[in-house]
């Protein structure tokens, strides 16, 4: 039924933006005490291996974070200041030696913020959807060896059914509610733009101050750049701040991938997140990396950044 494997694709310039924006996103809201509730719709395996069949076969990591890899920016540089060298310090935290083996899908990347800044206290809960039989089950074992105790679950069940039981979130002791929900389909099928849009707007009817964030490809399908549009239409109507991040990578001239419309990612050159309710510091902080990621990444033309975003 699927066949979409994300262990293809894991370390990709879209996970590079993915989980760039996502980790930007989380520390803003980890400086708080009050309770986080995250979820993951769209969870896959969890762990990927950067030396593997998967992704030895598609190249993508190669292409992606192991290039970032390289860069001497991380070095001196303060987390907290650099979105860039920030996502890099989380993925090399997953890896033993300098050769990166191993990355972190978003489930990990978001225990790994949780814990740093759960440690003393079990505080923020972790919900994680998957629907694939077999990547359930590998970020079922993944996610169990974590510690005990933590509120940390995994369903084998649709992330945009699952959603609607976990919004809004409970309050914390003095009463505020907080959640941050990652939505990010394969788009294996094209009724997954359509099923985003619904459950956004479901989302933003039951808690429409929770920070949501939806990863699409930039691909020649109308339903691709429908999408953020109706996202932004969404979250205008709805007077709610949102923030809409691109980046292209480009395409060599020698790149006969064939139709732009292929689901399978393979071929895909751009991709983009849309994120409703983003904190303050997410538009400067990725305005000053996304540069920086595109020099790294880029290949051929069509190379692009865009960061456009409105507050309320
Ligand atoms: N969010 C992950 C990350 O950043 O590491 C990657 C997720 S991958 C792009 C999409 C995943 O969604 C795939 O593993 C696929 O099996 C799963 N999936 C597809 N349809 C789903 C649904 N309706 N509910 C939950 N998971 C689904």
């Amino acid at each position: 039924m699927f066949s979409y494997r994300h262990a293809f694709h894991a370390g990709s310039h879209a996970d590079v933006l993915k989980h760039l924006t996502l980790i930007a996103t989380l520390r803003h809201l980890m400086q708080k005490p009050t309770p986080l509730t995250m979820v993951d719709t769209h969870a896959g395996a969890g762990l990927y291996r950067l030396d593997g069949d998967y992704a030895e076969t598609s190249g993508e990591a190669a292409n992606g974070i192991l290039r970032l890899a390289k860069l001497p920016t991380s070095k001196g540089a303060q987390p907290e200041d650099d979105a860039l060298a920030d996502y890099l310090e989380v993925i090399k935290a997953f890896n033993t030696d300098d050769v990166w083996r191993v990355y972190p899908g978003s489930p990990f990347v978001m225990h790994h913020l949780m814990s740093e800044a759960d440690r003393a206290s079990v505080r923020d809960r972790l919900k994680l959807f998957e629907i694939h039989p077999t990547d359930a089950k590998t970020l079922q074992g993944n996610i169990g060896q974590l510690e005990a105790g933590r509120q940390i679950t995994v369903s084998a069940q649709d992330g945009f059914e699952g959603l609607k039981a976990l919004l809004p979130p409970p309050p914390a002791p003095g009463g505020s509610r907080r959640a941050v929900v990652l939505m990010d389909p394969s788009y294996e099928i094209k009724t997954d733009y359509a099923k985003v849009h619904t459950a956004m707007q479901d989302a933003m009817r039951r808690f429409p101050t929770g920070v949501y964030l939806v990863w699409y490809p930039i691909i020649g399908r109308p339903e691709a750049h429908d999408l953020p549009r109706k996202l932004k239409t969404m979250a205008m109507q709805a007077e709610r701040p949102w923030l809409h991040a691109t980046l292209n990578v480009g395409a060599p001239a020698a790149d006969t991938s064939g139709d732009p419309t292929r689901p399978d990612r393979r071929g895909l050159t751009s991709s983009g997140m849309f994120v409703i309710n983003p904190p303050h510091p997410l538009k400067p902080a990725l305005e000053a990396v996304l540069p920086k990621v595109l020099k790294a990444l880029g290949n051929g033309s069509g190379q692009r950044w865009e960061v456009e975003a409105q507050r309320s």
